[in-house]
């Protein structure tokens, strides 16, 4: 079957840039992208600012009309309520934010995020139309328990177990031992995973979401080894952590060459 799935680069920026960093980033990036003539239908460009900043990211974007989507680096499972310090979907949809990240390994080591409160998010991000990035992994030490893709494939069932066929969702694949490391995955481990994952979504929510879902490898990427994860058959681009905060390294990531 024919692959139509666009690319997608995205910027998981963490807790870095506050909105006056934000702004003078996004338009920096905007003017590079338009000095390398980029093509949003052939790749789609990113970037996931802390909650603070996406009022004035939303303002700069829509005001110039930018090519770069954008979304928030977590959600609450919740709609509103007693729930101190959280931010729901709906608000993340009245912000324009087209995605959201879900189940990053920091949420669930630091922020101690179970998977059924991660299928809690998925959905809650689904009903608001937030496109939910969904974040599986393995550690070092499953990786040599269970294997390379026992955990993401169990960790990605759970998180899709409250969704339905109609679904839009994204899938990251990172190793928990690759992010941050400077050891990233093989593109042919992240093949591995991600068609193990792919099977996943197809037993899950169907053949048409299984084609059309975009899975991105993450951990380490950098402009000298994001070809080669974009030459695999099932890797449809990276959500880079480190080299997403470096404009030059972001901009030639985006401009990679299978
Ligand atoms: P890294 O982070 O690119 O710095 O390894 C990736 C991530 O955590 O999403």
């Amino acid at each position: 079957m024919v692959n139509t799935r666009t690319p997608l680069i995205a910027g998981n920026w963490k807790l870095n840039l506050d909105h006056l960093q934000a702004i003078a980033f996004v338009q920096k990036l905007a003017w590079s992208l338009s000095d390398a003539k980029h093509d949003p239908s052939t790749v789609e460009v990113a970037v996931f600012p802390p909650f603070t900043d996406i009022r004035s990211v939303q303002t700069l974007v829509a005001a110039d009309k930018l090519p770069i989507a954008y979304g928030a680096q977590d959600v609450s499972e919740h709609e509103s309520g007693a729930y101190t310090g959280e931010i729901s979907a709906t608000f993340l949809r009245a912000l324009e934010c087209g995605y959201v990240i879900v189940g990053h390994s920091e949420r669930r080591t630091l922020h101690n995020e179970t998977d059924e409160q991660i299928a809690g998010k998925v959905a809650a991000a689904v009903a608001q139309n937030v496109v939910p990035v969904i974040c599986v992994g393995e550690t070092s030490d499953d990786l040599e328990k269970h294997g390379p893709s026992a955990v993401p494939v169990a960790q990605l069932k759970v998180a899709l177990s409250k969704i339905s066929s109609t679904a839009d969702i994204v899938v990251a694949y990172e190793p928990v031992w690759a992010i941050g490391s400077g050891q990233a995955a093989t593109p042919e481990q992240a093949e591995n995973v991600a068609a193990a994952l792919r099977e996943v979504i197809r037993e899950t929510l169907g053949d048409d979401v299984a084609q059309k879902t975009r899975i991105l490898y993450g951990g380490s990427v950098k402009a000298n080894n994001i070809a080669g994860f974009m030459r695999e058959p099932n890797v449809d681009g990276a959500l880079v952590g480190g080299a997403s905060l470096d404009l030059n390294e972001f901009s030639s990531i985006v401009r990679y060459q299978k």
